[in-house]
């Protein structure tokens, strides 16, 4: 079987000179980063995106391609109403197919326990005027035919979309790039560099840019770079697991999930699979000092996430890596260029079984690839997207836990105004930072 298609042999796409100078830059090279940069280039802003490995290659290729308005968290949603138009456009703006199909989203309930809680998303949905509704038992049959299990039910919404997300993240890059933002991948920014207080540029691996405005937008890899700088954010990092078939017959042209099995056809005509939900922490410093946190979390999905004593080397929670350097010094961001969990063995073995159990007449389901990714997490399941009150012209957005691909053009679009001091047209008190320290009461989103 293959594993995932970046790795530090990927060819350097993006090999900009780094700036003396640039008005925003930006750490990191996700869908986030990628489409703040964009919208920012719009508008004329000198955009310095740096990455220290390559575009997307962490969570923003690895993800299952969902761009979904279900289910999401009732402040998220009018940002991925926003999201969903922009893939639309994006699509036409990209030279090439970045697999867009409106082809629809299902959840299948097997207890009345979850159907209440669709019939809850459906009506925060209604408000909105998304086209979510319940399906009955039947109707689930009808839209799935070949399951072997009957469901108490489902919710479907059938404008969300899917597209490839390792070609669609590093196309809309090319796009930034042709829009005029400076790319440069094999770049880790190191640390912010300050003056009087607030931000005067940024040491990367490269040399200085200077510039008193910064985007952190750095994933998994967020809450490392903050703290060198006396920021604490509650972020930690889960390891999700993902295979992917064969082309194989369609059996739904969307994308589905119950409790256990999660599958959406690819445009190769394969389907990525995952288990809905199961995730692995590996416990290092952060895990404990922000365990309290997260108690919401586990008590509603005890069983949700395994728990291993200790992370590989290198990655961000990991005990040994240092947490604080200094600009001239080799930072753990430019050790780890990639982050390339293994997949998990026996989330593998129980992802194949549960779609082959869920499809018995399928006979020819054979895997091709398989890889994983390192999920930035939050206590509340929604992200950080605010402005760092310590440091003027510092923008956080991160922490997307798990939903971040979908919504990640609106976000964007958001970012940009944000960094920009305009109007963003959405609240987003709720992804204030403030929130984990202010004594609010943890509030969970939804987990998926
Ligand atoms: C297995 C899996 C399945 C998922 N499924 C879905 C889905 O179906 N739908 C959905 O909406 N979301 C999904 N997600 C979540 C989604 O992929 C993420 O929320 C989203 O990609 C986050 O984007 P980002 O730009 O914030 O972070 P990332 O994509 O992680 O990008 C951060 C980048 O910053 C770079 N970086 C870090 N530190 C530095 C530094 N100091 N200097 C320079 N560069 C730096 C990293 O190398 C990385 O490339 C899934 C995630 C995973 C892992």
């Amino acid at each position: 079987m293959t594993t995932f298609p970046f790795s530090e042999a990927t060819p350097v796409q993006f090999q900009a000179l780094l700036p003396k100078t640039s008005d925003v830059v930006i750490v990191g090279g996700g869908i986030i980063g990628v489409m703040t940069a964009l919208f920012l280039a719009r508008r004329n802003i000198s955009v310095t995106l740096v990455e220290k490995g390559r575009i997307a290659a962490e969570q923003s290729s690895r993800n299952w391609g969902w761009i979904r308005q279900q289910g999401r968290d009732a402040d998220e949603l009018p940002i991925m109403i926003e999201a969903r138009q922009l893939w639309q456009q994006l699509a036409e703006e990209c030279d090439e197919d970045i697999g867009l199909r409106q082809t629809g989203i299902t959840y299948l309930a097997r207890t009345d326990t979850e159907m209440a809680a669709f019939a809850a998303f459906v009506r925060i949905a209604g408000a909105h005027g998304v086209d979510t509704r319940l399906l009955d038992p039947n109707e689930v049959v009808d839209l799935i035919p070949a399951m072997s299990r009957r469901y108490k039910g489902g919710m479907i919404t059938p404008s969300d979309m899917r597209a490839e997300p390792w070609v669609a993240v590093p196309a809309i890059a090319r796009l930034a790039a042709r829009e005029g933002v400076t790319i440069i991948e094999n770049c880790a920014a190191r640390m912010l560099d300050r003056s009087g207080g607030r931000i005067s540029g940024v040491w990367t691996e490269k040399g200085r840019i200077a510039t008193s405005n910064v985007l952190v937008a750095s994933g998994a890899w967020t809450a490392l770079f903050l703290r060198a700088h006396g920021i604490s954010i509650p972020q930690l990092s889960v390891r999700s697991t993902v295979a992917a078939t064969e082309p194989m017959p369609e059996i739904y042209a969307g994308a589905a999930t119950d409790e256990h099995i999660a599958f959406r056809r690819r445009q190769d005509g394969g389907y990525t699979l995952a288990s809905g939900g199961a995730s692995q922490l590996y416990v290092g410093p952060d895990a404990f000092r922000h365990a309290i946190k997260y108690v919401p979390a586990l008590r509603a999905n005890p069983l949700g996430t395994r728990y291993l004593p200790a992370a590989p080397m290198g990655y961000p929670d990991a005990w040994s890596t240092p947490r604080k350097w200094d600009a001239t010094q080799e930072s753990p961001f430019e050790r780890m260029r990639i982050l390339n969990p293994a997949p998990e063995p026996s989330g593998l073995l129980s992802i194949e079984r549960g779609f082959r159990e869920l499809f018995p007449q399928v006979k020819d389901v054979r895997l091709k690839a398989s890889w994983a990714g390192m999920i930035d997490a939050m206590p509340d399941v929604v992200p950080i997207v605010d402005r760092v009150a310590e440091i003027p012209g510092l923008v956080v957005a991160t922490g997307m836990s798990g939903h971040g691909f979908g919504i990640g053009p609106g976000m964007g679009r958001v970012v940009s105004d944000l960094i920009q001091g305009n109007e963003v047209g959405h609240n987003l008190n709720r992804f204030r930072i403030s929130r984990f320290s202010d004594g609010s009461p943890i509030r969970l989103g939804p987990a998926l």
